[in-house]
This record gives structure tokens, C-alpha cells and sequence, in this order.
């Protein structure tokens, strides 16, 4: 996996105070996954943007492509065209993560909501869907 490092610092730059009030779309996958963002991603526009959505308190919880998808060069057709995932994977990993949250798309919550139920549903999402996702070392370090 080719990726790119952007620090937490460099990219405050772009952050306003508007945009840490205001709230973010995202489907259900990166609602676990953001958790484990490092500053990695497919390209510096990718990265960039997804450190301006962690900057919005609250989620607005959509399905299918969201904030991060449209940044994203592997987005085509408003789909999810990865060479690691189909559509239909990404969709059946967006339905296992709001199953395992107790979320539904539509509602609003907040990374703190989010961050307090990770822990409990980490092992089981782990051993769904890391096992051979590319970002697993830099999400766990292996
Ligand atoms: S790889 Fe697919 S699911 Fe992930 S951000 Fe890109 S378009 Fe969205």
C-alpha cells in the first residue's frame, strides 16, 4: 500500500473555528476506522481532508459514500472502486459497524459517543475486518 504522512500540526493550518463546530457525513466503516486515523491515506488531498473532518464534533451518520469517499481517488460513480475492497464489501463493513455501535444512518452523534463504544466492539471488529485490511499496521502497529 503506497500511503503518504501529513502531521496533526501541518494540517491545523487549514482548520477554523467554524469547522470545529459544524458536523461531518459519514458512513458507518469510518465511524471505527477514523478512531485509528494516523495522518496516512491514498493521497495529500485525502489526508487533508480527513483531518478537517475529525475537527467536526459531531456526525451526521449517511450511507454509502460520505466526506472521506469524496476526497478519495478510489471514489468512482459513487462508488467505492478500491483494489483492496468491491462496493458491496465496504457496504456489508458500513451495516457491521452501525450494527455493532447501535447506530442507524441518519442519526447524529458524537466522536465521544464513539470513542466510549469502541473498546467493547474493537476485538469483535477486528477479527471481521482488519485481518486483511492494508491500514492494519498502521492502525495496531502489526
Ligand atoms: S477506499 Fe472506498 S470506502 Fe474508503 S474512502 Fe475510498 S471510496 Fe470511500
Amino acid at each position: 500500500m503506497n500511503t503518504i504522512l501529513i502531521s496533526r500540526d501541518e494540517s491545523l493550518k487549514f482548520e477554523s473555528e467554524n469547522d470545529r463546530e459544524s458536523r461531518s457525513k459519514l458512513r458507518g466503516h469510518h465511524l471505527i476506522c477514523l478512531n485509528f486515523f494516523r495522518g496516512e491515506g491514498y493521497s495529500e488531498d485525502f489526508i487533508r481532508n480527513i483531518y478537517e473532518v475529525l475537527t467536526k464534533k459531531k456526525v451526521e451518520i449517511v450511507s454509502g459514500p460520505d466526506e472521506v469517499c469524496a476526497k478519495c481517488p478510489y471514489l468512482k460513480d459513487e462508488k467505492c472502486a478500491s483494489h483492496e475492497y468491491t462496493d458491496e464489501t465496504i457496504l456489508v463493513q458500513d451495516k457491521k459497524a452501525l450494527g455493532l455501535l447501535g447506530f442507524v444512518p441518519g442519526e447524529i452523534v458524537d466522536w465521544k459517543m464513539i470513542a466510549a463504544i469502541v473498546p467493547d466492539i474493537l476485538e469483535e471488529w477486528k477479527a471481521q475486518f482488519c485481518e486483511g485490511c492494508g491500514y492494519r499496521e498502521v492502525c495496531f502497529n502489526k
